[in-house]
């Protein structure tokens, strides 16, 4: 099949086995620009390993992985970052010690290598850009907080802008809402409808009124394999789905 040519990311018959255990099996998976899907399904379905596969975290051991047309199944994580790929993991991965300004700054590339960084010098491009993101990611008045003393719910956003800056074409989510008030997860909600313009964004999340909220597609994982793919209505309305997974 030639289908897929125009998907942002197209996986195809990706499969990884630890130790004989397939995580992840036969998965088909295809994701368009401005498209904003989100994987659901019970503990240990796969969906983390599907993140870790895509961002080359964890090597597949049969299948393909095409991001704009460019297999990544043999890239490091460092080249699969640079084509575009962005990943947050469960935790938050900010400095706490640093200023939310810093912490963008720190993550705007600038020529992506080891003396680009050392080179650097804070220019009114980069701060312009380093604005617009903390306007994105509702930190604007906090640009010059300790990272350390934000709200739970900020620490995440912050980490989100830290992604965003690098403007990735393909953004991926790991339960970005867990530990977030009502509140934040709605401000979350507006934010994640916002950044999926322009890019693909893959969510996973378990809170089913989030994923309601923002999904344009649901896929639902069980046992390393896709149980049902479609819009929410049609997800929530699947005997399968229930079975294995809402009914709980
Ligand atoms: P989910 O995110 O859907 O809860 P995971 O993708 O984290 O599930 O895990 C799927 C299954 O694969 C689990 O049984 C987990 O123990 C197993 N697994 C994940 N990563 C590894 C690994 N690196 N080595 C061995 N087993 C793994
Ligand atoms: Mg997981």
């Amino acid at each position: 099949m030639d289908s897929n040519t125009s998907f942002t990311l197209a996986i195809e018959d990706l499969t990884v086995s630890f130790d004989g255990f397939k995580a992840v099996d036969s998965l088909n998976f295809y994701l368009d620009e401005n498209e904003l899907h989100v994987v659901i399904g019970p503990n240990g379905a796969g969906k983390t390993t599907v993140l870790d596969l895509i961002c080359g975290k964890t090597k597949s051991t049969s299948g393909s992985i095409k991001f704009l047309n460019k297999e990544l199944t043999n890239m490091s994580e460092h080249a699969i970052v640079n084509e575009g790929v962005g990943r947050k993991f469960q935790t938050p991965s900010i400095y706490e010690n640093l200023s939310v300004l810093e912490n963008l700054e720190i993550s705007y590339p600038h020529g992506r290598g080891v003396y680009g960084s050392l080179m650097f010098k804070r220019s009114d491009k980069v701060l312009a850009k380093i604005k617009e993101t903390a306007k994105e990611i509702m930190l604007l008045d906090d640009l010059d907080t300790e990272a350390g003393l934000l709200s739970h719910g900020q620490k995440q956003w912050l980490e989100i802008g830290m992604l965003l800056i690098q403007d990735p074409q393909l953004l991926m989510l790991d339960e970005p809402v867990a530990g977030m008030s009502v509140k934040e997860r709605e401000q979350t909600a507006d934010l994640l409808k916002k950044i999926c313009k322009g890019r693909s964004v893959l969510v996973i999340e378990h809170d089913m009124e989030f994923v309601e909220r923002i999904a344009h597609k649901v896929t639902v994982l069980h046992q390393g394999k896709i149980l049902a793919t479609g819009n929410m209505d049609e997800v929530q309305k699947d005997p399968k789905v229930i079975e294995v997974y809402l009914g709980h």
